[in-house]
Formats: C-alpha cells, structure tokens, sequence
C-alpha cells in the first residue's frame, strides 16, 4: 500500500507551516496512480540499500562548485564555507567535499588533534554553550581526533542554548537520523521550576510524557520526503508567567530509498474511485491522529511475520508513474509470504480497527500507545476484533491479498503521531 503526500504526510520542514488544507489538486488522482502502482508492486523484490553518508561528494571530472551547487541544491558560498575552500582554489578530481544544504545553519566538522570545545570555539567564533549543546557534549568533555562535531551558526544568529531556567537538557536519539525514522525527544527538567512545555517539528505536535520526575519524553517522525539537511524542533515553555521559545536541530541523513517507476496500464484507471481512496485515508487519519493513549510497549517491537519471510518493496521507496518525476514513497514495509502464514502482534496494544476496507483489504490497526500505530493490510483474515488488548505475539490474522493487491503479502505499516515511519526501524532500536 502506498500513500502520496495527501494530508496526513506533510513533509517536516522548519520554514513551511502549512495549515491543514485540503490535498492538493490532483492528489487524488496521484493517489489512485499509486494506489494501482502498489497494486502491481506487492512482490516486486527490491533490497534495502545500505544508507550512504550524503553529505560528501567525490568530485568527478568536469564538476565545479557552481555545478555542485545546483546538484546538491547548495550554494557556492556554502560549499565554499562547508570546505574550507576560497573561490580561487581549484578542486580536484577524486577530492571528497561536504555539500551542505543552500539553508544549512550548522556545518561538519571533524576534531583535529588537541582540539578542545574550548579552542574550536574560540576558532570559529561560536560559542562555547552552543557548542556543547549542539553536540550534547558535557562542559570540558574531551575530543577524539577524527570526532565528527557540528559546528553551530554564527554568533548573530540565535543561540540554541538553553537559558538557565526550568529547562536543563535536550537530547535527540539517534543523534543523526535517517528519512522516515523515529526521534526520541528527552527534555531534562529542574524540577524546583514548574514549567508546562510543547514540543514541536512543525506541522508535527509531538506528544510529551513524564520519564520519571524531572524529565519528559516524546517520539518525533521525520518524514520520508524530508530533504537532508536539518529539521528543527521547536520548544516552548513557560515559566513565572513568561514564554520562552528555542529551536533545536536534528540531522537527517539521505537513506538511499530506492527509487521505482511504476508504468500504468492504461486500462486501469477506472480501478477505484479517488474519493474511495481519500475517505479510506481519512477514516484511518481520524484513527491515528487521536489523542494518544498511555504507551504500551516496554521493549523492541518483534517481528510481525517469522523470519523466513523476507521483505520486498522497503518503507519509503520512491515512486514515480510512467517516467514522471518521484511523487510519493511507500508508507509501510512489505512481506510476501503464502496465503494463510499466521501474522503476530509485534508489541503490546489495542486493536483500533478490524475490518475488511476497500483498499487496504482485510485490515488491522493497533495502537500502542504514545500516539505509535501499526497497521496490517491485506490480510486473508482476522484473527481479533476492535477493542480488544494483544500482547507480542498473539495472533492478528493471515496473509492474504485482499483489497488493492496482486500477491499475498503483508503490508506492515508503523504511525508516529499520523506519520508513516519505517517499522524496521523498531525491530532493533527500544523506543522510550
Ligand atoms: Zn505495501
């Protein structure tokens, strides 16, 4: 099952602020297009490419910076910045340069022997708070030569530092996320200063929970169409009846989707109604966008099919209709795997829908909690009725390929907070 960019996947973008409008014109169409296009997908094999530090670029016969620039939708300037370079000096054939994004405020670099925060600070004038925030690095910690450190912005930009107050820390985990992960969010507070907080990664609110007494804990979603670069988090608190706001950077990674073009038929237009397709979104957008539930889960999510079952078409492969250009990715991970193979709860929840829709099939919604949802389509039956609690390893239903398929496959779909994250990821990282 595939979804483009309709409402409910807006990409994160820290400028963009759209409101929640309606889809685009034509959305519904892109929609069908790619609804057909999963359709023919179902077992299509396509492995999971290793993701590949985007930043860096070995430069190739005939590039300039100009011509880089306009690759890596930078600038010369930045580039420039981002080496270490002048206008005037030459780059050369196999030299490997960082290529920022046009609009990134924070640069890479790496430690040199005797570096300290101290001194890096002084270097680049920055300062040394910032430095060790955007870092998450303790005051004094020392550096390894090699370390990769992120430089912050000028000094005459905001400081992301936080101010003394009720606030101590802010960590993101993992430090450097690829496109469609999940990001656990941890606020460090003092607790002697009550404070009521908000966290955001527009248009996305990020639900915060305590973690016991002096922190708080939320999971952000970074779109899979997110442009690698930085994303920002923005923190609002108030405190002795003022309100503070700052923002805070998460890197994120190119993650090397694969790109497929899906070339339609032209017989198969007719397929299914777009309003079918948009109300079935909808109905499921209302599900997963409720307000979130106490969470669930107490380890890694297992995996919903036995390991023999491997995966074809990954979470968020791009996809593009009949040459175009790439216009949506795939929401969820798919497994092929004979009619009738028994499908398991991966985590603790409660089952928000059991159905048969229209095009998802025979279709399982769990929520565990925390505003975190699993979705399974296509089954050939279900095994649980709405409302009722599974723990890991109960049984949800079948393989089959009912609804908008052509092989019997499990389409596994995870939802942060109403957005398609790559489930795999939960199979090996222990969410808080
Ligand atoms: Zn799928």
């Amino acid at each position: 099952m595939n979804e483009l960019r309709l409402s409910g996947d807006r990409v994160n973008r820290p400028a963009a602020r759209p409101p929640a409008a309606p889809p685009r014109r034509g959305a519904a169409t892109l929609a069908l297009l790619a609804l057909i296009g999963a359709f023919m997908l179902a077992t299509a094999p396509a492995a999971r490419a290793a993701p590949l530090p985007p930043a860096r670029h070995v430069v190739q016969p005939g590039d300039t910076l100009a011509s880089l620039a306009r690759q890596y939708g930078s600038t010369v300037e930045a580039l420039i910045a981002a080496n270490g370079l002048t206008a005037q000096t030459p780059i050369a054939v196999g030299q490997t340069l960082i290529a920022p994004a046009a609009a990134q405020p924070l640069l890479p670099i790496e430690a040199q022997p005797r570096d300290t925060l101290a001194s890096l600070a002084q270097r680049h004038g920055v300062k040394l708070a910032d430095l060790q925030a955007i870092n998450q690095l303790a005051p004094g910690q020392r550096l390894a030569p090699g370390q990769d450190l992120l430089l912050p912005a000028r000094p005459d930009q905001p400081s992301p530092a936080l101010p003394p107050g009720p606030i101590r820390a802010i960590t993101t985990s993992p430090a450097v996320v690829r496109q469609g992960e999940t990001v656990a969010v941890r606020i460090e507070l003092d607790a002697s200063q009550p404070a009521s907080v908000t966290l955001a990664l527009a248009p996305q609110q990020i639900p915060l929970r305590p973690a016991g007494a002096d922190a708080l804990v939320g999971l952000a979603a970074v779109h899979a169409l997110t442009e690698p670069g930085f994303v920002w988090l923005d923190l609002t608190w108030q405190a002795a009846g003022e309100t503070i706001s700052r923002t805070w950077p998460i890197q994120v990674v190119d993650a090397a989707y694969p790109t497929f073009d899906i070339v339609l038929p032209d017989d198969k237009g007719e397929l299914l109604a777009p309003e079918l397709v948009q109300a079935e979104l909808e109905r499921m957008m209302a599900l997963w966008n409720a307000p979130p539930t106490p969470i669930r889960w107490r380890r890694f999510f297992q995996r919903p099919l036995a390991e023999e079952f491997l995966t074809s078409a990954p979470f968020g492969q791009r996809r593009s209709y009949n040459g175009g250009p790439v216009s949506g990715f795939h929401a969820g991970q798919d497994f092929p795997a004979p009619q009738g193979t028994p499908i398991y709860a991966p985590a603790p929840g409660t089952v928000a829908l059991a159905e048969p829709l229209q095009v998802r099939g025979n279709a399982v919604l769990i929520d565990h909690g925390g505003s975190v949802f699993s979705g399974y389509w296509h089954l050939t039956d279900i095994a649980v009725s709405a409302g009722q609690e599974v723990q890991p390893g109960d049984l949800l239903g079948h393989v089959g390929t009912t609804g908008l398929s052509t092989g019997n496959h499990l389409h596994w779909e995870l939802r942060v907070n109403g957005f398609a994250v790559d489930p795999m990821q939960w199979l090996t990282t222990r969410f808080p």
